[in-house]
């Protein structure tokens, strides 16, 4: 093992924050292995989209406004740089704010409605009243009524159990959620609103999706939404990223190998920012760069992906309690799907503490008013990591980002927070700000080896 290993397997024991960089990046030699099914499948996600398009904007009056895209704004954020100490020769900072996400309020309404969509397709199409491709004649009467005799049921921590919920129940689907103890009332309460069933769940995340798994089992008209393992998931979110090169463009922000794009996204079980790294080698190949960020009690995935062959280690073996405020990442156990699609792709991982994850969320709020849950202010911290760690410098010089860094831009890519009730959020704010006393991680000067 090398030093560097040494140094962040000590990290994540210690529940340290910590950057761990892929040896397997692109830009170290390894070309994608990955099968062009995979290509193929975040292009059919996006069609898609488009094709259900009329039918979302009938169904959500909050879709209207987009003609049934399900779209975020990209921003720039100079204001929330300069507090993070990011100089203008560093590059540029930019937010996709998936935060602010219709419907779901989070990242997991790209994943969760394509799911959804794509069972209601293949429902309607089984049942004669969809012509393959055809899904705006899409009759929404007897559709409502055909899709009435079926369950979407799916297992969370909050999230993608509001998103599919949502937008199943919407379509007229009878749906059930597991919900793990993480999962916040609030949630559970606009499920049950919508007419959702929610099961509550006394044990941690794997527990509510293994539940979720062996009650649809049973049942020859229920569909279990798997977050563990569930490529259209995957597609669903994959798919923002032509939506993020459109914007890209619009706003005048090039990407090619002169100009860099990193990219930092919160990782839970792997799925979303699995997508998003899919959709970014499709789009932008290697000039485009990704890392993950997990909370320090919960690095499923960074444990994943140090794991020899065939090992399937929780982050319970590794010593750490899998307990976060960032509920959206409280997951215990990574998904093989997305680890083994994420391993060749990704340039690295990060691991951020929650005080830090608070302080983050009331910088965003500061300085941009971006309203973030916990989960969803993890990749702010990116920058910081690459900049502030010899690890992170030694990875800026060997793949000569470092005479590009004037040309780069810096993606955060917030996942959360729209429909956090205003109480919870001024909470989270007023937390985060007693919390901007304690420097946050990655400060210069640390010895990471
Ligand atoms: C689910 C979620 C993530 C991470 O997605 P995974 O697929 O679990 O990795 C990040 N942020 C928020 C707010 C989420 O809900």
């Amino acid at each position: 093992m090398t030093g560097e290993l040494v140094s962040v397997r000590e990290d994540i024991v210690a529940a340290r924050p910590t950057l761990w960089v892929n040896p397997a990046r692109p830009s170290g030699g390894s070309s994608s292995p990955l099968s062009s099914d995979l290509f193929d499948g975040v292009n059919d996600a996006r069609d898609r989209f488009a094709r259900f398009a009329p039918l979302l904007a009938n169904t959500f009056a909050d879709l209207r406004r987009t003609a049934g895209a399900i779209t975020s704004p990209l921003i720039g954020a100079e204001a929330l740089a300069r507090t993070l100490n990011l100089a203008p020769r560093n590059g540029r900072l930019m937010v996709k704010a998936d935060h602010d996400l219709a419907v779901a309020g989070s990242i997991k309404a790209r994943g969760g409605a394509h799911a959804v969509l794509r069972i209601a397709e293949q429902v309607a199409h089984e049942h004669g009243i969809l012509p393959v491709n055809k899904s705006q004649a899409l009759d929404m009467p007897a559709a409502r009524e055909l899709f009435s005799h079926f369950r979407i049921s799916v297992g969370s921590t909050g999230n993608l159990g509001l998103s599919v919920g949502l937008f199943a129940s919407s379509l007229g689907f009878a749906t059930t959620v597991h919900m793990s103890a993480a999962a916040k009332a609030w949630k559970k309460a606009l499920l049950r609103q919508v007419g959702a069933t929610v099961i509550e769940h006394q044990g941690d995340y794997e527990e509510a999706v293994a539940a979720g798994r062996s009650q649809a089992r049973h049942d020859t008209h229920a569909h279990f939404i798997d977050d563990e393992n569930s490529l259209p998931l995957l597609f669903g979110y994959a798919a923002a990223v032509e939506e993020l090169a459109e914007q890209l463009a619009a706003q005048g922000v090039q990407v090619d190998a002169d100009h860099p794009l990193m990219v930092y996204v919160p990782c839970g079980v792997g799925g979303a920012p699995a997508g998003i790294a899919l959709g970014l080698a499709a789009k932008f190949g290697a000039n485009a760069r990704c890392f993950f960020v997990e909370p320090v009690q919960a690095p499923c995935v960074l444990g994943q992906l140090l794991s020899a062959p065939g090992e399937h280690p929780s982050v319970y073996d590794l010593g750490l309690s899998g307990l976060t405020e960032a509920d959206g990442l409280a997951v215990p156990r990574a998904s093989l799907l997305a680890t083994s699609i994420a391993k060749t792709l990704i340039d690295g991982m990060i691991t951020v503490d929650d005080d830090a994850l608070f302080h983050l969320l009331a910088l965003a709020d500061q300085t941009e008013g971006l309203k973030l849950e916990p989960s969803a202010a993890a990749g702010i911290i990116g920058p910081r990591a690459l900049f502030g760690t010899a690890r992170g410098r030694r990875y800026l010089a060997a793949d000569h980002l470092d005479c590009r860094l004037s040309k780069t831009t810096h993606l955060v890519w917030t996942t959360g927070g729209k429909l956090l009730p205003a109480e919870e959020h001024t909470a989270f704010v007023e937390r985060g700000r007693r919390l901007q006393t304690t420097p946050l991680p990655f400060g210069a000067g640390r010895d990471d080896a």
